[in-house]
C-alpha cells in the first residue's frame, strides 16, 4: 500500500513545522510520498497519475479546498482545523502521525490511535520527547515546545501542552547535523512558536552558545510583540552577533479591540517597539497579522491598515488574512456565544454584515490575478538581502558589506512602495463600500492598483535587482532563498 500525503502550503501545520519535518518523523518509509499542494492544476495531475493511492490530506487553513479536489477518491482528510474532515489531530504530530500511518497500513481500527478525534476523541497521546536530535533538510530546529502566551485563537496548547524547554546541547547537535547536507549554507530556522518563551537568562545562554559554536551562521526566529520588555543592551548585541537576520512577530492586529479579543496580552505599542527593535538590528521583519475576525468593523480595519502602512508591513497576505478558527481554541466559544458560529463548523458569520461582502470581493479580486505571480508578489521581502548582508559581514569585508547596503535600499524601496500602494487600494475599497457605491466600481478602482500586469512587473524588477546583487556578492545559490 502506498500513502500519499498532500499538505497545504502552511509551513506551521500543527504548529510543529510538520510539512518540513514529516519525512524525518515518519522515517524512510517506502510507502509514503509527501508533497505540498500548490495549485489546483497540480493536485489534479497528481490525482490522475496516482488513482490507486491512499491520499492522506493534512492541511491547515486550506484543507477544505484541497479535500474538494479529492472527492470520490480513496482519501482520508486529516487536519488541525474544524469541519469537513475524517480525522482531527489533537496531539503532537511526531507521535501521532507514525501511529496513524501504521494503523492505516495494517487496517487497524483508527479509534485505537491515541491523540486523534476519529468518530470520537481517542485517548490522549503521550508527550513527545523533545530532547532528541531532529535531522532535516529544511534546516529547522527548535528550542521550546508550547508557548508562554494564551492567545484565544491559538491551538498551540492543545497540541504541544505547556511550555517545555529543549536542552541546549541537543539544539547544537541539530545544527551540526545540518552541515552534512550539501544544500546547507549556514542558515537555519528556529520554529519555536515564540523564541522568547525561553526565559531571559536561558536565551542569553543559548545565543552565547550559537556565537561560540556557529560564529558565521545566520537564522530566523518567531517572537511575541512584547519581546522588547525582556531586552537589554547585552541581549541586543547577542541577537546580532548570533546571526539573527529575520524576525517573525506575531503582531496579529493594529487595534486594541482585536488584541483584547485575541487575549494577546500585548498592546499595539508593544508591537511597535518590538518592530523598531528588530529593524534597528538590521533584521527583516514579517508580521503575523489577522485582518478579519467575526467582530471586525470598518474602524478596526482602518486602524489595522494605518499600523501596517506606518511600518511598511502591508502585503497581500497581511491585508487580506482572515481568522481561522482552530477547534477548541477559546475564540471558538466566544464566536458561538455571539451567535456567529455553529459548534463544530469552521465557517463563521460576521457581526458587521458588510464584512462578508468585503471578504468575498477580495477573494474574487484574488482569483482574478495570476496565481504564480501573486505568490511571488506576496513573498517579496527583505529576508534574503538581510541574510546576505550579515553573512558578508561575518565572513568577508566591511567594504563589501557597505556596498550591499545600496542593494538593501533598492529592495526596501520596492517593498515599501508596494506596501503603500496596497494600503491605498484597501482604503479606497473601504471608502467605496461605506459609500455603498455600485459593485463594479470596486473592481474598476482595483484595476488602478493591483493587476496581473502590475504584480508581474514588480516581481521582475525585484528579481532583477536580486540577481545583480547575488551575481556580485553571493553566488547563484542564494537566489533559491528569496
Ligand atoms: S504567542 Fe503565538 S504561539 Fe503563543 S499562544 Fe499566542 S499565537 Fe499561540
Amino acid at each position: 500500500m502506498k500513502i500519499l500525503f498532500v499538505t497545504d502550503k502552511c509551513h506551521c501545520l500543527y504548529r510543529a513545522q510538520m510539512t518540513t519535518n514529516l519525512q524525518a518523523i515518519l522515517g524512510e518509509r517506502h510507502d509514503v510520498v509527501f508533497f505540498k499542494a500548490t495549485s489546483k492544476k497540480y493536485l489534479e495531475r497528481i490525482k490522475t497519475e496516482n488513482p490507486d493511492i491512499i491520499y492522506l490530506l493534512i492541511g491547515g487553513t486550506q484543507h477544505n479546498e484541497i479535500a474538494e479536489q479529492y472527492k470520490g477518491t480513496n482519501t482520508v482528510i486529516v487536519s488541525d482545523m474544524a469541519g469537513n474532515l475524517d480525522i482531527q489531530i489533537n496531539g503532537e504530530p511526531e507521535l501521532v502521525f507514525p501511529l496513524l500511518v501504521e494503523a492505516i497500513e495494517t487496517g487497524a481500527d483508527l479509534s485505537t490511535v491515541p491523540g486523534i478525534t476519529y468518530e470520537h476523541k481517542t485517548k490522549k497521546a503521550e508527550k513527545w520527547d523533545i530532547n532528541q536530535v531532529v535531522s532535516n533538510e529544511s534546516f529547522v530546529t527548535f528550542s521550546s515546545r508550547g508557548c508562554k502566551g494564551k492567545c484565544s485563537f491559538c491551538s498551540i496548547r492543545n497540541y504541544q501542552g505547556s511550555l517545555r524547554l529543549r536542552e541546549i546541547p541537543v539544539i547544537v547537535e541539530d545544527i551540526i547535523r545540518f552541515g552534512k547536507y550539501d544544500d546547507f549554507h549556514g542558515d537555519f530556522y528556529f520554529s519555536d512558536p515564540s523564541f522568547d518563551s525561553n526565559p531571559k537568562k536561558r536565551m542569553k545562554e543559548l545565543l552565547k552558545t550559537l556565537i561560540k559554536e556557529f560564529c558565521v551562521y545566520t537564522y530566523q526566529a518567531n517572537f511575541r510583540p512584547d519581546f522588547h520588555k525582556m531586552v537589554d543592551d547585552e541581549m541586543i548585541q547577542l541577537l546580532f552577533d548570533s546571526g539573527l537576520t529575520r524576525a517573525f512577530i506575531g503582531v496579529e492586529s493594529g487595534n486594541e479591540s482585536d488584541l483584547q479579543l485575541y487575549n494577546k496580552g500585548t498592546t499595539v505599542e508593544d508591537a511597535q517597539k518590538t518592530i523598531d527593535l528588530f529593524k534597528n538590528l538590521d533584521c527583516a521583519v514579517d508580521a503575523g497579522f489577522i485582518m478579519f475576525n467575526p467582530f471586525s468593523d470598518f474602524d478596526r480595519l482602518r486602524q489595522n491598515i494605518a499600523f501596517l502602512k506606518k511600518n511598511h508591513l502591508a502585503t497581500f497576505e497581511t491585508l487580506t488574512r482572515q481568522l481561522s478558527i482552530a477547534p477548541a481554541a477559546p475564540i471558538e466559544q466566544i464566536t458561538i456565544e455571539a451567535g456567529l458560529l455553529i459548534s463544530g463548523q469552521s465557517c463563521y458569520l460576521f457581526k458587521d454584515e458588510k464584512m462578508l461582502l468585503l471578504t468575498q470581493t477580495i477573494k474574487l479580486i484574488e482569483k482574478g490575478l495570476h496565481q504564480n505571480a501573486l505568490a511571488q508578489y506576496r513573498d517579496l521581502g527583505l529576508k534574503a538581502v538581510k541574510r546576505l548582508k550579515r553573512e558578508i559581514l561575518f565572513r568577508d569585508s566591511i567594504e563589501k558589506y557597505n556596498k550591499l547596503i545600496e542593494y538593501d535600499q533598492r529592495l526596501t524601496e520596492i517593498v515599501e512602495r508596494e506596501s503603500d500602494r496596497l494600503c491605498e487600494w484597501f482604503l479606497n475599497l473601504l471608502d467605496l463600500m461605506e459609500q455603498k457605491r455600485p459593485y463594479i466600481e470596486f473592481f474598476q478602482m482595483t484595476n488602478n492598483y493591483i493587476t496581473t500586469e502590475h504584480i508581474k512587473s514588480v516581481v521582475k524588477e525585484y528579481h532583477a535587482i536580486s540577481k545583480e546583487m547575488y551575481g556580485a556578492y553571493g553566488g547563484a545559490t542564494f537566489l533559491k532563498r528569496i
